[in-house]
Protein backbone atom coordinates (compact mmCIF):
# COMPACT_ATOMS: atom_id res chain seq x y z
CA UNK A 1 0.00 0.00 0.00
CA UNK A 2 1.51 3.39 -1.04
CA UNK A 3 2.15 5.53 2.47
CA UNK A 4 -0.40 8.44 1.44
CA UNK A 5 -3.16 5.75 0.79
CA UNK A 6 -1.96 4.64 4.76
CA UNK A 7 -2.55 8.34 6.19
CA UNK A 8 -5.86 8.70 4.47
CA UNK A 9 -7.11 5.26 5.57
CA UNK A 10 -5.72 6.28 9.04
CA UNK A 11 -7.36 9.71 8.67
CA UNK A 12 -10.97 8.16 7.86
CA UNK A 13 -10.76 4.99 11.27
CA UNK A 14 -9.51 8.15 13.73
CA UNK A 15 -13.39 9.60 13.65
CA UNK A 16 -14.84 6.45 14.98
CA UNK A 17 -11.90 5.89 17.58
CA UNK A 18 -12.24 8.68 19.26
CA UNK A 19 -16.53 9.20 19.36
CA UNK A 20 -15.78 5.77 20.97
CA UNK A 21 -13.63 6.79 23.95
CA UNK A 22 -16.06 7.80 26.19
CA UNK A 23 -18.15 4.52 26.02
CA UNK A 24 -15.29 1.86 25.79
CA UNK A 25 -13.72 3.94 29.19
CA UNK A 26 -16.94 3.59 30.56
CA UNK A 27 -18.06 0.04 30.20
CA UNK A 28 -13.93 -0.86 30.79
CA UNK A 29 -14.42 -2.31 26.92
CA UNK A 30 -11.79 -3.75 24.71
CA UNK A 31 -12.22 -1.78 21.53
CA UNK A 32 -12.80 -4.57 19.35
CA UNK A 33 -14.13 -2.59 16.28
CA UNK A 34 -11.73 0.30 16.46
CA UNK A 35 -9.02 -2.46 16.25
CA UNK A 36 -10.58 -4.06 13.58
CA UNK A 37 -10.58 -0.74 11.43
CA UNK A 38 -7.05 -0.48 12.19
CA UNK A 39 -6.03 -3.95 10.80
CA UNK A 40 -8.32 -2.77 7.57
CA UNK A 41 -6.93 0.39 7.21
CA UNK A 42 -3.25 -1.79 7.09
CA UNK A 43 -2.39 -0.03 10.12
CA UNK A 44 -1.37 -3.27 12.14
CA UNK A 45 1.85 -4.15 9.51
CA UNK A 46 3.06 -0.79 8.80
CA UNK A 47 5.94 -1.80 11.33
CA UNK A 48 6.51 -4.77 9.21
CA UNK A 49 9.62 -4.35 7.07
CA UNK A 50 8.69 -3.50 3.65
CA UNK A 51 9.69 -7.04 2.23
CA UNK A 52 7.39 -8.36 4.24
CA UNK A 53 4.39 -6.77 3.13
CA UNK A 54 4.34 -3.55 5.71
CA UNK A 55 5.94 0.06 5.66
CA UNK A 56 8.62 -0.24 7.43
CA UNK A 57 7.98 2.75 10.29
CA UNK A 58 10.37 2.49 12.83
CA UNK A 59 13.16 1.44 10.63
CA UNK A 60 15.65 3.61 10.38
CA UNK A 61 15.21 6.40 9.16
CA UNK A 62 11.24 6.09 9.76
CA UNK A 63 10.80 7.14 12.93
CA UNK A 64 9.10 10.47 12.10
CA UNK A 65 5.81 8.25 10.68
CA UNK A 66 6.11 6.01 13.65
CA UNK A 67 5.93 9.11 15.55
CA UNK A 68 3.41 10.48 13.60
CA UNK A 69 1.21 7.94 13.84
CA UNK A 70 1.46 7.50 17.92
CA UNK A 71 0.50 10.94 18.33
CA UNK A 72 -2.57 10.71 15.96
CA UNK A 73 -3.65 7.00 17.64
CA UNK A 74 -2.57 8.95 21.81
CA UNK A 75 -4.33 11.67 20.66
CA UNK A 76 -7.72 9.90 19.51
CA UNK A 77 -7.49 7.15 22.16
CA UNK A 78 -4.46 6.48 24.93
CA UNK A 79 -5.52 2.69 25.42
CA UNK A 80 -6.25 2.40 21.46
CA UNK A 81 -2.77 3.69 21.17
CA UNK A 82 -0.94 1.50 24.03
CA UNK A 83 -2.49 -1.87 22.58
CA UNK A 84 -1.24 -0.76 19.35
CA UNK A 85 2.10 0.06 20.82
CA UNK A 86 2.20 -3.26 22.43
CA UNK A 87 1.72 -4.80 19.17
CA UNK A 88 4.18 -2.97 17.06
CA UNK A 89 7.01 -3.64 20.23
CA UNK A 90 6.48 -7.43 19.86
CA UNK A 91 6.66 -6.93 15.91
CA UNK A 92 10.01 -4.94 16.67
CA UNK A 93 11.97 -7.34 18.82
CA UNK A 94 10.52 -10.68 16.60
CA UNK A 95 12.36 -8.70 13.74
CA UNK A 96 15.31 -7.94 15.42
CA UNK A 97 15.78 -11.01 17.40
CA UNK A 98 13.47 -14.07 15.52
CA UNK A 99 14.36 -16.46 12.65
CA UNK A 100 13.30 -16.07 9.47
CA UNK A 101 10.45 -18.82 9.78
CA UNK A 102 9.04 -16.99 12.58
CA UNK A 103 9.43 -13.68 11.03
CA UNK A 104 7.52 -14.71 8.03
CA UNK A 105 5.13 -16.35 10.53
CA UNK A 106 4.94 -13.01 12.36
CA UNK A 107 4.29 -11.19 8.64
CA UNK A 108 1.59 -13.55 7.79
CA UNK A 109 -0.38 -13.68 11.53
CA UNK A 110 -0.28 -9.98 11.30
CA UNK A 111 -1.45 -9.15 7.76
CA UNK A 112 -4.60 -11.86 8.67
CA UNK A 113 -5.17 -9.57 11.59
CA UNK A 114 -3.88 -11.39 14.32
CA UNK A 115 -3.02 -8.70 17.35
CA UNK A 116 0.29 -9.32 19.42
CA UNK A 117 0.73 -8.14 23.21
CA UNK A 118 3.42 -7.88 24.85
CA UNK A 119 3.19 -9.58 28.61
CA UNK A 120 6.86 -9.24 30.33
CA UNK A 121 5.34 -8.01 34.03
CA UNK A 122 5.97 -10.45 36.47
CA UNK A 123 3.08 -9.97 39.26
CA UNK A 124 3.96 -8.02 41.91
CA UNK A 125 3.86 -11.38 44.99
CA UNK A 126 4.04 -14.39 43.59
CA UNK A 127 6.44 -15.75 41.51
CA UNK A 128 8.08 -14.90 37.80
CA UNK A 129 6.70 -16.98 34.99
CA UNK A 130 9.39 -19.72 34.19
CA UNK A 131 9.72 -22.30 31.57
CA UNK A 132 10.50 -25.91 32.41
CA UNK A 133 11.06 -29.02 30.46
CA UNK A 134 9.45 -27.32 27.58
CA UNK A 135 6.35 -25.94 29.47
CA UNK A 136 5.12 -22.70 30.95
CA UNK A 137 4.38 -21.96 34.96
CA UNK A 138 3.31 -18.85 36.22
CA UNK A 139 1.71 -15.82 35.63
CA UNK A 140 1.56 -12.29 34.00
CA UNK A 141 0.61 -8.97 35.48
CA UNK A 142 -0.02 -6.01 34.38
CA UNK A 143 -1.07 -7.43 30.65
CA UNK A 144 -2.77 -4.64 27.89
CA UNK A 145 -5.38 -6.83 25.87
CA UNK A 146 -5.49 -9.66 28.61
CA UNK A 147 -8.00 -12.13 27.68
CA UNK A 148 -8.26 -10.56 24.01
CA UNK A 149 -5.07 -10.54 22.12
CA UNK A 150 -4.43 -13.51 20.06
CA UNK A 151 -0.59 -14.24 20.06
CA UNK A 152 2.00 -12.54 22.97
CA UNK A 153 5.58 -12.39 23.37
CA UNK A 154 6.38 -13.22 26.82
CA UNK A 155 9.34 -13.37 29.14
CA UNK A 156 10.13 -16.10 30.87
CA UNK A 157 12.96 -17.45 33.39
CA UNK A 158 15.31 -20.03 32.50
CA UNK A 159 18.36 -21.85 34.55
CA UNK A 160 20.37 -19.95 31.44
CA UNK A 161 18.57 -16.32 31.91
CA UNK A 162 15.53 -14.51 30.74
CA UNK A 163 14.14 -15.83 27.70
CA UNK A 164 11.72 -14.29 24.84
CA UNK A 165 8.65 -16.44 23.74
CA UNK A 166 5.88 -15.83 21.13
CA UNK A 167 2.92 -18.32 21.82
CA UNK A 168 -0.63 -18.10 21.07
CA UNK A 169 -2.63 -16.72 23.74
CA UNK A 170 -5.76 -19.16 23.64
CA UNK A 171 -4.96 -21.88 25.92
CA UNK A 172 -3.94 -19.20 28.78
CA UNK A 173 -6.51 -18.04 30.92
CA UNK A 174 -7.62 -14.28 31.94
CA UNK A 175 -7.24 -14.55 35.92
CA UNK A 176 -10.69 -12.42 37.39
CA UNK A 177 -9.32 -9.73 39.53
CA UNK A 178 -11.48 -7.19 41.87
CA UNK A 179 -8.62 -4.51 41.22
CA UNK A 180 -8.46 -2.32 38.50
CA UNK A 181 -6.44 0.22 37.11
CA UNK A 182 -8.58 4.10 37.00
CA UNK A 183 -6.93 5.13 33.87
CA UNK A 184 -6.53 3.09 30.63
CA UNK A 185 -9.64 1.26 31.45
CA UNK A 186 -10.12 0.12 28.12
CA UNK A 187 -6.57 -1.45 27.53
CA UNK A 188 -7.78 -4.21 29.70
CA UNK A 189 -4.69 -4.95 31.46
CA UNK A 190 -5.13 -7.80 33.87
CA UNK A 191 -3.35 -10.81 35.18
CA UNK A 192 -2.59 -13.66 32.09
CA UNK A 193 -2.25 -17.39 33.73
CA UNK A 194 0.19 -19.63 30.97
CA UNK A 195 0.55 -22.67 33.65
CA UNK A 196 1.24 -26.21 31.97
CA UNK A 197 1.18 -24.41 28.29
CA UNK A 198 3.81 -26.10 25.78
CA UNK A 199 6.23 -24.21 24.96
CA UNK A 200 8.85 -25.69 23.01
CA UNK A 201 11.82 -24.39 20.72
CA UNK A 202 10.04 -23.36 17.66
CA UNK A 203 7.92 -20.72 20.50
CA UNK A 204 11.36 -19.20 21.64
CA UNK A 205 12.84 -15.83 20.56
CA UNK A 206 16.10 -15.13 20.41
CA UNK A 207 18.82 -16.25 23.17
CA UNK A 208 18.66 -15.72 26.47
CA UNK A 209 19.28 -12.61 27.55
CA UNK A 210 18.62 -10.77 24.30
CA UNK A 211 15.40 -8.74 25.81
CA UNK A 212 17.44 -6.93 28.15
CA UNK A 213 20.04 -6.30 25.75
CA UNK A 214 20.67 -2.64 24.72
CA UNK A 215 19.86 -0.25 23.03
CA UNK A 216 17.25 -2.13 21.65
CA UNK A 217 15.87 -2.83 25.23
CA UNK A 218 15.33 0.93 26.62
CA UNK A 219 15.41 2.58 23.21
CA UNK A 220 11.89 1.42 22.48
CA UNK A 221 10.52 3.56 25.59
CA UNK A 222 10.54 6.13 22.78
CA UNK A 223 7.12 4.82 21.33
CA UNK A 224 4.96 5.20 24.16
CA UNK A 225 6.39 8.78 25.00
CA UNK A 226 4.97 9.52 21.36
CA UNK A 227 1.68 8.08 22.33
CA UNK A 228 1.43 10.04 25.33
CA UNK A 229 2.48 13.15 23.44
CA UNK A 230 -0.89 12.64 21.56
CA UNK A 231 -2.96 12.26 24.98
CA UNK A 232 -0.98 15.47 25.95
CA UNK A 233 -2.22 16.95 22.16
CA UNK A 234 -5.52 16.43 23.34
CA UNK A 235 -5.80 18.24 26.43
CA UNK A 236 -4.50 21.09 24.54
CA UNK A 237 -7.34 21.18 22.23
CA UNK A 238 -9.55 21.00 24.91
CA UNK A 239 -8.22 23.66 26.87
CA UNK A 240 -7.86 26.02 23.89
CA UNK A 241 -11.83 25.26 23.04
CA UNK A 242 -13.46 25.23 26.46
CA UNK A 243 -11.42 28.64 27.36
CA UNK A 244 -12.54 29.84 24.40
CA UNK A 245 -16.24 28.52 24.37
CA UNK A 246 -16.38 29.99 27.81
CA UNK A 247 -15.28 32.98 26.70
CA UNK A 248 -12.01 32.79 29.33
CA UNK A 249 -9.28 32.86 26.66
CA UNK A 250 -8.61 36.71 27.25
CA UNK A 251 -8.17 36.23 30.86
CA UNK A 252 -3.98 36.61 31.37
CA UNK A 253 -3.78 33.90 34.04
CA UNK A 254 -5.56 31.14 31.58
CA UNK A 255 -3.69 32.28 28.89
CA UNK A 256 -0.44 31.80 30.64
CA UNK A 257 -1.93 28.56 31.39
CA UNK A 258 -2.40 27.84 27.93
CA UNK A 259 1.00 29.15 26.69
CA UNK A 260 2.69 26.30 29.39
CA UNK A 261 0.78 23.83 28.31
CA UNK A 262 1.55 24.93 24.47
CA UNK A 263 5.08 24.59 25.58
CA UNK A 264 5.36 21.13 27.51
CA UNK A 265 3.60 20.05 24.20
CA UNK A 266 6.26 21.74 21.80
CA UNK A 267 9.13 20.47 24.48
CA UNK A 268 7.84 17.18 24.63
CA UNK A 269 7.17 16.94 20.28
CA UNK A 270 10.90 17.86 19.91
CA UNK A 271 12.06 15.06 22.69
CA UNK A 272 10.21 12.67 21.33
CA UNK A 273 11.13 13.44 17.79
CA UNK A 274 14.83 13.55 18.71
CA UNK A 275 14.41 10.12 20.97
CA UNK A 276 12.98 8.21 18.27
CA UNK A 277 15.57 9.18 15.51
CA UNK A 278 18.43 8.13 17.68
CA UNK A 279 16.27 4.74 18.80
CA UNK A 280 15.27 3.85 15.02
CA UNK A 281 18.52 5.54 13.78
CA UNK A 282 21.08 3.20 15.81
CA UNK A 283 24.12 5.42 14.91
CA UNK A 284 25.50 6.00 17.96
CA UNK A 285 27.08 4.16 20.21
CA UNK A 286 24.46 2.02 22.56
CA UNK A 287 25.64 3.64 26.01
CA UNK A 288 24.60 6.95 23.93
CA UNK A 289 20.89 5.97 22.40
CA UNK A 290 19.91 4.69 26.59
CA UNK A 291 20.89 7.69 28.25
CA UNK A 292 19.11 9.99 25.44
CA UNK A 293 15.98 8.11 25.61
CA UNK A 294 15.74 7.51 29.19
CA UNK A 295 16.06 11.26 29.50
CA UNK A 296 13.39 11.71 26.78
CA UNK A 297 11.09 9.30 28.92
CA UNK A 298 11.80 11.04 32.03
CA UNK A 299 11.02 14.18 30.56
CA UNK A 300 8.18 13.84 28.32
CA UNK A 301 6.60 11.96 31.77
CA UNK A 302 7.04 15.37 33.69
CA UNK A 303 5.64 17.22 30.79
CA UNK A 304 2.47 15.48 30.84
CA UNK A 305 2.33 15.86 34.27
CA UNK A 306 2.82 19.71 34.20
CA UNK A 307 0.61 19.86 31.39
CA UNK A 308 -1.93 18.37 32.95
CA UNK A 309 -1.75 20.17 36.44
CA UNK A 310 -2.41 23.06 34.28
CA UNK A 311 -5.26 21.81 32.56
CA UNK A 312 -6.91 20.90 35.52
CA UNK A 313 -6.35 24.72 36.82
CA UNK A 314 -7.36 26.18 33.36
CA UNK A 315 -10.41 23.96 33.50
CA UNK A 316 -11.68 23.90 37.13
CA UNK A 317 -14.23 21.24 38.34
CA UNK A 318 -15.08 20.62 34.48
CA UNK A 319 -12.33 18.49 34.34
CA UNK A 320 -12.91 16.77 37.16
CA UNK A 321 -16.93 15.72 35.70
CA UNK A 322 -17.64 12.21 35.46
CA UNK A 323 -17.98 11.78 31.86
CA UNK A 324 -16.25 14.65 30.58
CA UNK A 325 -13.31 14.29 28.24
CA UNK A 326 -10.66 16.17 29.84
CA UNK A 327 -11.54 14.19 33.07
CA UNK A 328 -10.95 10.91 30.96
CA UNK A 329 -7.73 11.80 29.07
CA UNK A 330 -6.25 13.53 32.34
CA UNK A 331 -7.05 9.79 34.43
CA UNK A 332 -5.66 7.74 30.85
CA UNK A 333 -2.45 9.76 30.58
CA UNK A 334 -1.63 10.07 34.22
CA UNK A 335 -2.53 5.85 34.41
CA UNK A 336 -0.42 5.63 31.45
CA UNK A 337 2.67 7.96 32.25
CA UNK A 338 3.34 4.98 35.10
CA UNK A 339 6.06 3.10 33.94
CA UNK A 340 8.83 0.85 35.38
CA UNK A 341 11.73 2.15 37.65
CA UNK A 342 11.90 5.93 36.66
CA UNK A 343 14.04 6.79 39.49
CA UNK A 344 16.53 4.17 37.90
CA UNK A 345 16.08 5.47 34.31
CA UNK A 346 16.95 8.88 35.50
CA UNK A 347 19.89 7.51 37.31
CA UNK A 348 21.31 6.26 34.80
CA UNK A 349 20.80 9.17 32.15
CA UNK A 350 22.34 11.47 34.65
CA UNK A 351 25.01 9.27 34.93
CA UNK A 352 26.08 8.99 31.20
CA UNK A 353 25.70 12.55 31.26
CA UNK A 354 28.02 13.51 33.92
CA UNK A 355 30.75 11.67 31.95
CA UNK A 356 30.20 12.34 28.60
CA UNK A 357 28.46 15.86 27.29
CA UNK A 358 24.78 16.11 26.12
CA UNK A 359 23.77 16.43 22.30
CA UNK A 360 24.56 19.88 21.35
CA UNK A 361 26.60 20.85 24.99
CA UNK A 362 29.89 23.22 23.82
CA UNK A 363 32.47 22.17 25.78
C1 LIG B 1 -1.88 1.22 31.15
C2 LIG B 1 -0.78 0.27 31.38
C3 LIG B 1 -0.67 -0.85 30.58
C4 LIG B 1 0.36 -1.76 30.81
N1 LIG B 1 0.45 -2.85 29.99
C5 LIG B 1 1.47 -3.71 30.15
C6 LIG B 1 1.61 -4.84 29.29
O1 LIG B 1 0.84 -5.05 28.35
N2 LIG B 1 2.64 -5.67 29.51
C7 LIG B 1 3.52 -5.50 30.53
O2 LIG B 1 4.43 -6.28 30.66
N3 LIG B 1 3.40 -4.46 31.36
C8 LIG B 1 2.40 -3.56 31.22
N4 LIG B 1 2.27 -2.50 32.07
C9 LIG B 1 3.12 -2.46 33.25
C10 LIG B 1 4.33 -1.59 33.03
O3 LIG B 1 5.17 -2.17 32.10
C11 LIG B 1 5.05 -1.39 34.36
O4 LIG B 1 5.36 -2.60 34.93
C12 LIG B 1 4.24 -0.60 35.31
O5 LIG B 1 3.63 0.46 34.63
C13 LIG B 1 5.15 -0.11 36.43
O6 LIG B 1 4.56 0.97 37.05
P1 LIG B 1 4.94 1.40 38.51
O7 LIG B 1 4.71 2.88 38.55
O8 LIG B 1 4.25 0.55 39.48
O9 LIG B 1 6.51 1.11 38.48
P2 LIG B 1 7.60 0.93 39.57
O10 LIG B 1 8.83 0.57 38.82
O11 LIG B 1 7.17 0.02 40.66
O12 LIG B 1 7.78 2.40 40.11
C14 LIG B 1 7.02 3.01 41.13
C15 LIG B 1 7.94 3.91 41.91
O13 LIG B 1 8.86 3.10 42.68
C16 LIG B 1 10.21 3.40 42.33
N5 LIG B 1 10.95 2.15 42.41
C17 LIG B 1 11.03 1.17 41.47
N6 LIG B 1 11.81 0.16 41.91
C18 LIG B 1 12.23 0.52 43.15
C19 LIG B 1 13.08 -0.10 44.11
N7 LIG B 1 13.61 -1.30 43.89
N8 LIG B 1 13.29 0.54 45.27
C20 LIG B 1 12.72 1.75 45.51
N9 LIG B 1 11.91 2.38 44.65
C21 LIG B 1 11.68 1.77 43.48
C22 LIG B 1 10.12 3.98 40.94
O14 LIG B 1 11.25 4.76 40.62
C23 LIG B 1 8.82 4.79 41.02
O15 LIG B 1 9.05 6.00 41.68
C24 LIG B 1 1.28 -1.56 31.86
C25 LIG B 1 1.17 -0.42 32.65
C26 LIG B 1 0.17 0.51 32.42
C27 LIG B 1 0.07 1.74 33.27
Amino acid sequence: MPETDFWARLASALPCIRSQAAARDQGAQYPDDELRSLVAAGLFAATLPISYGGLGFGMPGQSAEMARLFYQLGHASLPVARLYEAHVNALHLIFQYGSPAQQQRTAEDTLAGEVFALWVTDPPKGEALRLEDDHLQGAKAFCSGAGRATRALLTAETPEGIRMLVVPTNAARHIPSGLALSGMRAAITGEMAFSGIPAGPETWLGAPGDYLKEPVFSGGAWRGSAAALGGLGALLGLVRDELRGRGRDAAPQQRARFGQIAMAHEAARLWVAQAGEKACGLREPSADIVAYVNLARIAVEQLCMDALQATQRALGLSAFMAGAEAERIGRDLAAYLRQPAIDEVLDIAAAHYFATPLPGEFT
